[in-house]
């Protein structure tokens, strides 16, 4: 048993880099063709490979992800309330507020940590208009379930599917559910462009709409038809975006491998809930979150040890100062959801870290008095 400090700091991700010389080859084509941006050449491929990864019968790439959700919920025309889980991170609440749109908290699932289908219909009102769920951790939500609440009161249902690049229900793709599906390509996520980000839409109505809503709502030289905003992705975040999408399901493979170690190790220890594995779904990767009463405690030590893990996702953002006020944001209407960030702690998780250094990790968690 090795439980000795890491001589070099541990964090919690590591981007995925290729090889320079193969980004240098994609430079010297923008360079030939002095297209930075606006939907060149290196946009197009790009956004093409991401839907066809993704298996979305359409995808628009973004400058980031939070773009995406805003411009998503503006195509949909969300306005009045939307109901969303607090167990995200704040650019999922906040892209509501910049909408205009009052956020209405509803409690998450103890095992899926995403949002209680059992407990959006109470929270129901004349002005609802959406249902905005988070695919956290890249486990999927109750999409099914969601969707048949939805349909029954003619609302939206939008996905912040920031880590859920890649995640799979029943051999379908997540950006299938609901009627947009949100990625963030920011460079601590499993996919990136440094940063940049993705909208998943199965109508090509939307999809038309979203594309001029990203581009100040020009349709063309003469006509702007929507106030639009500036949601472009270069093309060198593009190019970077093609480099690193070769890599993306090694990268998956290697993480899967340090999974592994972390559910054997972890679970012969006890006290320690591991990520729930959910039949029919093929997971992204994108973090490793245990839970365990003892987090903080533990938190401190493994950084004692050069271990460096996050407290995904707390403080829940109905505890923001800016969500406090909001009637659902109470404690007692979201038990579970502040039970869960009390106890979470996303353990590093990356192709190079590697199964000697997980299983060394565990060695000194399960040191831990
Ligand atoms: C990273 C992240 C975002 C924000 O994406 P950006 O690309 O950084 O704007 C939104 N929601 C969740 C859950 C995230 O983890």
């Amino acid at each position: 048993m090795n439980t000795a400090p890491f001589d070099a700091p541990i964090y919690v991700t590591r981007p995925v880099l290729p090889d320079l010389t193969v980004y240098e080859r994609h430079l010297a084509d923008i360079w030939r063709s002095c297209t930075l941006t606006n939907g060149g050449p290196k946009h197009a491929a790009l956004e093409q490979r991401v839907a066809a990864y993704l298996r979305a019968p359409h995808a628009s790439l973004f400058v980031n992800g939070t773009i995406s959700l805003i411009v998503a919920l503006q195509a949909l025309r969300v306005t009045g309330e939307c109901i969303t889980s607090p167990f995200t991170f704040p650019a999922t609440t906040h892209a509501l507020t910049w909408m205009g749109v009052r956020p209405i908290f509803c409690d998450i699932d103890p095992v899926t940590l995403t949002i209680d289908p059992d407990k959006i219909e109470g929270l129901i009102t004349l002005k609802t208009t959406a249902i905005l769920g988070v695919h956290v951790f890249g486990v999927p939500c109750h999409v099914h379930a969601i969707q048949e609440i939805a349909d029954r009161y003619g609302l939206r249902v939008i996905y912040d599917g920031a880590h859920a690049f890649g995640t799979e229900i029943e051999d379908r793709g997540i950006g299938t559910f609901g009627d947009a599906t949100s990625f963030s390509f920011h460079a601590t996520k499993l996919f990136h462009t440094a940063e940049g980000g993705a909208l998943a839409v199965c109508d090509a109505k939307v999809k038309a709409r979203v594309d001029l809503l990203k581009n100040f709502g020009i349709q063309d030289e003469n006509t702007v038809v929507m106030p639009g905003i500036n949601g472009k992705m270069s093309e060198l975040s593009a190019a970077l975006g093609l480099c690193v999408l070769d890599l993306v399901e090694d990268e998956r493979r290697r993480r899967a491998e340090v999974a592994c170690v972390y559910r054997a190790r972890l679970g012969a220890l006890g006290g320690v809930t591991l990520p729930p594995v959910l039949p029919g779904v093929r997971p992204s990767q994108q973090y490793f979150a245990i839970r365990t009463p003892k987090r903080d405690r533990l938190q401190t030590y493994l950084r004692s040890r050069n271990v460096f893990t996050r407290r995904y996702f707390y403080p829940l953002t109905s505890e923001a100062a800016c969500y406090r006020q909001v009637p659902t944001s109470g404690r007692e209407n979201l038990p579970v959801a502040h039970q869960v960030a009390s106890e979470v702690l996303c353990l590093p998780f990356y192709g190079d870290l590697g199964v000697e250094n997980a299983a060394r990790i565990c060695d000194m968690i399960g040191e831990l008095p």
